[in-house]
């Protein structure tokens, strides 16, 4: 954890899975934002410039509560909150053990539900709030090997949704950001022949940076974003189009 907590005249954004890839770009574009921001991952060795980041395992609920209450302590209530934090434990359905399904789903889904409970009870106070679920175009597509993946991302569209109709009245929105093939840690672990295969499932035919996908993001939390409300935005490349 940062000794100072970082200086900043707009919103609090708490990103969470904040210390590399996707994660890491949205936390620089809210800092280049001038916002004031935390992120949360087991190890947040690679502090960004600016930004408070704290140790905190999202599958640990005593763990939110703490990182919830000193980000609170520090920086104020979160009003900007995006839920990243994901891992991937891809096999087949045969050899698909419950502690990988349960590892995949209490990482990427009950880790949402944990984080996003948590800045809600804050944001019904504050009468406003932008979620912004970060899910995958594996929601859609199925990819073999990803059941576990594929049921946690699906899983944060149908979450954002009842939250985006249960949250309105307070002028709290709830999106998803569904990337496609990003260049980030997770895809290095795949082969180089799946990812081969893979790209060739994209009509812009490449992988997307980090930068691209935390634009996104970004633009779901600005200002001319407040009337998107329950929406599921890909920035896949065009690989989803159509699912
Ligand atoms: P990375 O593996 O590069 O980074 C994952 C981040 O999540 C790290 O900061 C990691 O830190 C953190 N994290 C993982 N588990 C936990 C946990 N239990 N508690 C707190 N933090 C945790 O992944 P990406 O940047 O590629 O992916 C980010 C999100 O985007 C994920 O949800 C992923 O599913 C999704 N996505 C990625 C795609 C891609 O092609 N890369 C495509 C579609 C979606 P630490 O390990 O220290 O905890």
């Amino acid at each position: 954890m940062s000794d100072t907590a970082p200086a900043g005249s707009g919103r609090c954004v708490l990103v969470t899975g904040g210390s590399r890839g996707i994660g890491a770009a949205c936390v620089s574009w809210f800092v280049a934002n001038g916002d004031r921001v935390a992120y949360l991952a087991r190890s947040p060795a690679k502090a960004a410039d600016g930004a408070l980041a704290l140790a905190c395992d999202v599958t640990d609920p005593d763990g939110v509560e703490a990182a919830f209450a000193d980000i609170e302590a520090r920086l104020g209530p979160v009003e900007v909150l995006v839920a990243n934090a994901g891992i991937t434990r891809d096999t087949l359905l045969a050899r698909m053990d419950e502690e990988a399904w349960r590892a995949v789903i209490d990482t990427n889904l009950t880790g949402t539900y944990r984080v996003a409970r948590r800045a809600v009870a804050r944001m019904l106070r504050l009468h406003r709030g932008r979620l912004i679920f970060v899910s995958s175009v594996g929601a859609f597509v199925g990819l073999p090997g990803q059941a576990n993946y594929a049921a946690s991302k699906a899983g944060l569209v149908g979450m954002a949704r009842a939250l985006a109709r249960e949250l309105a009245s307070r002028s709290i929105t709830v999106n998803v950001v569904a990337p496609g093939l990003v260049a980030t840690d997770m895809i290095e672990a795949l082969d180089a022949s799946r990812l081969e295969q893979m790209k060739e499932l994209v009509p812009l035919g490449r992988t997307a940076t980090a930068e691209e996908v935390a634009a996104a993001v970004g633009f779901l939390a600005s200002e001319g974003a407040g009337y998107i409300t329950g929406a599921v935005l890909p920035v896949d490349g065009g690989m989803g189009m159509g699912l």
